[in-house]
């Protein structure tokens, strides 16, 4: 059996659409099919759309989370309850296209792990596809594992990647790196990303820019060792001047002028100093995070055949060691629909 994974969030204009095409894969795959949707806190009419999907059709299930946790967190939501051999991950607005998606199964028959598409074509704007070239170029440079280039999270994993994938306790999870972190056999598969089939972009180019500084900060500690370099080559800049301004004063009988040129000076290394404590702060941010260890996202209710699990196992809260039973957390989040 091969199990789909959907992030939706405010879906609604897409939602009729990519039902009616996701109800071809069982035939186009050949194999039985089982879709998890992880509705990310619509508050649109898509969790109503998706329900009505689950009662008509057996092959389809939702997870609604409680609130909105954001694009990642609904895709490992996902991840954590989907079933099946073989898991896909694809957006809900159609813009990677179902046919790559069947010949990634494909692939994974072959025998590998993960198969993950490699965008061609971007149908996006000049600013947006130039900083996502930036991005990935940038990522592979510092990070300490190899990441593909233009690969997100739209893929196609075996179970056991799934299931390493699920015990990993990071709090704020960037799968497109955590997947090429795992290793085992993987494969890319080219497409053209089209423009999406109906509706608006959910990311705005803030939270781009949060999940790009998430996917440096993961996987390099490279941009911590910027403070070194940075004040190597400064304070080797300012040894030169101390320097200069000795023998100017000694062998000319001069004083340097200029409060401007300290003015500068002040200026360019506190800002340097504020960057890095920037940086710092990314990194600190993130372990406390970490060590608050609170669940990675909360699940209201569960429809469809996810609803089936879900009263079966009753756990609905990411941890691998499911310490967050005790605090009660599961208890209020536990409602079937
Ligand atoms: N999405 C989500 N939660 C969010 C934002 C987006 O689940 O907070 C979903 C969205 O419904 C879509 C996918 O993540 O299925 C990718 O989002 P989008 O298409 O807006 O991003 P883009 O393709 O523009 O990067
Ligand atoms: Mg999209």
């Amino acid at each position: 059996m091969l199990g789909v994974v959907i992030p939706c969030h405010n879906e609604q204009e897409v939602l009729p659409q990519l039902l009616s095409v996701l109800e071809e894969l069982p035939a186009l795959c050949q194999a039985a099919v089982k879709v998890l949707f992880v509705d990310d806190g619509s508050r649109d009419r898509s969790f109503e759309i998706i329900s009505e999907a689950c009662h008509r059709n057996p092959m389809f299930g939702c997870l609604r989370l409680s609130r909105n946790f954001g694009h990642q967190i609904a895709v490992r939501a996902g991840l954590h309850h989907v079933r099946g051999d073989a898991v896909g991950v694809i957006d809900a607005d159609l813009q990677d296209p179902l046919s790559a998606l069947v010949e990634m199964f494909q692939k994974w028959r072959e025998g590998y792990d993960v198969v993950y598409g490699v965008r061609q074509n971007r149908k996006e704007s000049f600013i947006l596809k130039a900083s996502y070239a930036l991005f990935y170029r940038l990522l592979k440079k510092v990070a300490q594992i190899e990441i593909p280039l233009d690969a997100g999270d739209f893929s196609v994993m075996d179970r056991r990647v799934v299931d390493l994938l699920k015990s990993l306790p990071e709090q704020a999870p960037f799968i497109r790196g955590l997947r090429s972190w795992v290793g085992f056999r993987q494969i890319g598969v080219p497409y053209d990303r089209a423009g999406r089939a109906a509706g608006e972009s959910k990311y705005s180019v803030w939270r781009l820019i949060e999940l790009a500084i998430q996917g440096f900060v993961s996987f390099s500690t490279v941009p911590l060792r910027l403070a070194v370099w940075l004040g190597l080559i400064t304070s080797g800049f300012g040894f030169a001047l101390a320097v200069w301004a000795l023998v100017a004063a000694l062998a000319y009988r001069q004083t340097p002028p200029g409060w401007a040129s300290l003015a500068v000076i002040f200026l360019f290394f506190g800002g340097i100093q504020l960057i890095m404590l920037g940086i710092l702060g990314e990194y600190i941010g993130r372990i406390f995070d970490q060590v608050k260890n609170r669940p990675l996202f909360i699940v209201d209710r569960s429809v469809g055949w996810m609803a089936a699990d879900t009263e079966s196992s009753l756990s609905n809260v990411v941890d691998a060691e499911e310490p967050y039973s005790e605090r009660g957390v599961e208890a209020a989040a536990s409602r079937v629909a």
